[in-house]
């Protein structure tokens, strides 16, 4: 959408394709009961429009779904987007023509649309997977993926409900299934370090101070080293007394969002034994929480420590397993054999169930690409380019495939998405405006420039904890062919980096570009 905005400023005529039937993206798709920002609501809007800023009241420190889908109807509106938008648009390939410099775009209704630039928008988190249970196809009660979730709302009343999945989507979702559903029974393979959320509503006179500190709070997101309120403490786990250090955890725990994660000690995703420290602390939260011993112990991951993998924010979530009408089923000691018509087995026992909820996560990262046949110059797949993890020039161009850029592809800076967004759009917006402004017709990056800056992306996962942990941020998904081992899927340095070395190439004339 904001590229869209930024692109009509330079005049070019431009054509969205969306699947869906509204706008959002991943706040269109993910409507699962639940669902919310786990960045602050004011950190994570546009920053780009004033009037917007003025506009908008946020109601939530973490907005729902429902609300964040109306500010981003609001902006379409307001900015007038909808008439370059084709909704119900599903791209099914795009091919490079080499003879007349062009892309050819053709929807899964065959229509075929041309054009001199294409810019892909996909994001990270939007190819969801299910898991390959057998007889998925055979369950007759009702069954949804977290991501795919239904327009309608669902009723949960009395209904017997399994949640398969524990990821920040399934957390998500479980924590409000479980004060409707009759029986709600969660399939946790590898548990995830949750902490709290501390959601509070916004009152009229705070939303007016927020809005008043937003030049700041936008300076903040700058400056931080993945765009969040919160950044990393400069202090080290050590170099503090146990009595400060365990006085500054507690403070974290008790503080809102992605505090505890993002602002903690500098070393605690790098340092073996500051890892083990807070992953002790948080470990002794879990069991101060859930009244059975033999649960707790089963909510505390062993496999990974404290941070490694993406942390999951809860509101009450560990309290549900001290409701009577929740029963937690580890799938690591019982996995699940088969879907069947009325529930499914496990190798230990069969289960009967009115709902299934898939939160079985994405094919992160590159999966949206890969859904896409995309063809480059001489023939070259995309799919098959990337087929051992992406290679890109900043995280925005492949070489090979002229005239394509990437907002929020791979290699890119990850964290509170929608600052990165706006950068990439304005660095996208920056490079076709010099491209037009001198009549250059074509954009290749050179191939060494992608070659060096996937040694710069190499170099800044070095020593990290969490490039040692299958997730889908090492670009492991276990559902899907050919992701079952780790590969360098990510950005992890930090964004203020990412934004110098990206500034610096569009102020020395893009030099590791090839113009014709
Ligand atoms: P996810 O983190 O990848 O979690 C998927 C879950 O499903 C994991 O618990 C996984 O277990 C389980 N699973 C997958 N396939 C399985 C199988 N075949 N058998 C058993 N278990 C299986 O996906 P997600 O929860 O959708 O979250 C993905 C990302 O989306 C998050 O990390 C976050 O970045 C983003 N997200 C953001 C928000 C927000 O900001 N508010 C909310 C939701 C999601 P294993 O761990 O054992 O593989």
């Amino acid at each position: 959408m904001y590229l869209l905005y930024r692109l009509r400023e330079l005049g070019l005529h431009v054509r969205v394709f969306e699947a869906g039937t509204g706008v959002g993206g991943t706040w269109y798709w993910n409507r699962y009961p639940g669902a919310r920002f786990d960045s602050e609501s004011y950190s994570y809007g546009y920053s780009f429009s004033q009037e917007l800023l003025d506009e908008w009241d946020w109601t939530e420190h973490f907005a729902s779904q429902p609300e964040i889908e109306r500010y981003l109807n609001y902006v379409a509106d307001k900015f007038d987007l909808r008439p370059d938008i084709r909704f119900s648009s599903r791209v099914d390939s795009a091919a490079y023509d080499e003879d007349n410099h062009c892309w050819t775009v053709v929807l899964g209704d065959g229509s075929r649309h041309r054009s001199r630039f294409m810019i892909t928008a996909l994001g990270p988190l939007s190819a969801p997977t299910m898991p390959r249970f057998e007889g998925v196809q055979d369950f007759e009660g009702q069954s949804f993926h977290t991501g795919l979730w239904p327009k309608q709302s669902i009723d949960f009343e009395g209904k017997r409900v399994a949640v398969i999945g524990t990821g920040a989507s399934g957390i998500q979702a479980i924590q409000e299934v479980a004060k409707a559903a009759g029986h709600l029974t969660v399939f946790q393979r590898r548990p995830n370090w949750c902490t709290p959320l501390h959601n509070r509503r916004i009152e009229k006179e705070e939303m007016d101070r927020i809005r008043a500190g937003y030049p700041e709070l936008f300076q903040r997101c700058r400056e931080t080293a993945a765009c969040f309120v919160h950044t990393v403490d400069p202090r080290g786990t050590f170099e503090v007394t146990d009595e400060e250090r365990n006085a500054f955890w507690e403070e974290l725990y008790a503080g809102p969002g992605f505090g505890i994660w993002q602002g903690n000690f500098r070393d605690m995703l790098v340092d073996r034994e500051a890892n083990r420290l807070i992953s002790d602390f948080v470990a002794d939260k879990i069991r101060e929480r859930v009244n059975d011993p033999r649960i707790a112990e089963m909510l505390i991951p062993k496999d990974h420590g404290f941070g490694t993998r993406r942390v999951p924010q809860e509101t009450h979530y560990y309290e549900v397993y001290n409701q009577p009408n929740v029963k937690l089923v580890s799938m690591l000691e019982a996995p699940v054999e088969r879907i069947t018509a009325s529930g499914l087995e496990t190798s230990e026992a069969d289960y009967e169930f009115d709902i299934i909820i898939y939160a079985t996560g994405f094919d992160a990262v590159t999966g949206s690409f890969d859904r896409i046949d995309i063809t480059g110059v001489d023939g070259r797949k995309l799919k098959e380019s990337w087929r051992s993890g992406p290679t890109t020039f900043v995280g925005v161009m492949v070489d090979g495939f002229p005239n394509m850029f990437m907002v929020m592809g791979p290699h890119a800076a990850l964290g509170n998405n929608p600052r990165s967004i706006e950068y990439n759009v304005e660095w996208v917006r920056d490079l076709i405006g010099y491209m037009t402004g001198r009549e250059l017709t074509v954009a290749d990056a050179r191939p060494e420039a992608v070659a060096q800056w996937n040694d710069f992306v190499r170099q800044k996962a070095e020593g990290l904890l969490s490039n040692e942990i299958d997730s889908w941020m090492t670009g492991v998904n276990m559902n899907v062919a050919g992701k079952q081992t780790r590969r360098l899927v990510r950005y992890s340095g930090t964004a203020p980096e990412y934004r110098e070395r990206c500034d610096e190439i569009a102020a020395e004339g893009y030099r590791e570009l090839s113009f014709t």
